[in-house]
């Protein structure tokens, strides 16, 4: 593929990596509490299998049939995060292809989760993703929510929510997203507080390629990487 081999994916996925570890010392941070989840979306298998080569173990793709897709073609022992808006109907395809759900936003998508966890046995894993600016535009449940899904949560035996995950508005500026970064860390530690059944809330999902180094000073232990890792998307 002519694309594909303009893009060294190895040598950027060096260079992600060395970035990640230069912002976890200047804050003070053990680098290796910050995972590097690569977002895979329109991106092709052999970039993918180029990544896996280059160490990266975490994986995020936006749509399900596109991760089925790329799940057939790459077949490695890799770790896949669900990090798109997951639909109610597309729950049961979703449990089959991702260890995890980063995009949880609605207490009707929390019940449809447990309930086909229930079926297969298995404590669905979950991230609740947050709207942190109120954007319409945007998927991710409002702040106010927060506490009344978690409530519902709480019931539910086959799901644990184990992290809070963001998308801040883009700012030309990465430092202008910092104030939504801290946003979200403070959430963790307010709601960590009010002891949840179901809930433990031990990672933040936040930073992307043009704010990552921003996401990491404030506490972000998985960073999504997509454009830094493979280049511009492919669609
Ligand atoms: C595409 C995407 C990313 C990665 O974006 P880049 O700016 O290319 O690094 C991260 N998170 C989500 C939810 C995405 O959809």
């Amino acid at each position: 593929m002519q694309g594909t081999s303009m893009v060294d994916v190895a040598a950027n996925t060096r260079t992600v990596l060395a970035r990640i570890q230069e912002a976890a010392v200047k804050c003070g941070r053990d680098p290796a509490t910050i995972k590097l989840l690569a977002a895979s979306k329109s991106q092709s298998a052999e970039k993918i299998r180029a990544a896996i080569a280059a160490g990266v173990r975490l994986f995020g793709e936006n749509y399900v049939q596109e991760a089925k897709d790329k799940r057939e073609a790459v077949k490695d022992g890799v770790e896949w995060h669900m990090i798109g808006h997951l639909q109610r109907n597309k729950v049961k395809a979703a449990l089959d292809l991702f260890d995890l759900i980063e995009s949880l936003d609605s207490a009707a998508l929390a019940k449809e989760l447990d309930k086909e966890g229930k079926k297969r046995g298995r404590k669905v894993a979950v991230f609740v993703e947050v709207n942190l600016a109120g954007e319409e535009s945007k998927t991710g449940i409002d702040k106010d929510r927060l506490v009344p899904l978690l409530e519902e949560v709480g019931k539910l035996s086959h799901l644990s929510v184990e992290g809070l995950m963001a998308v801040p508005p883009f700012r030309e500026n990465p430092e202008a997203v910092r104030p939504y970064f801290r946003a979200l860390r403070e959430l963790q530690s307010e709601l960590s507080g009010l002891k949840i059944p179901n809930v433990e809330l031990k990672e933040l999902s936040m930073g992307m390629t043009h704010d990552y180094p921003v996401a990491i000073e404030e506490g972000a232990t998985i960073v999504r990487i997509g454009t830094a890792l493979f280049g511009p998307r492919e669609d």
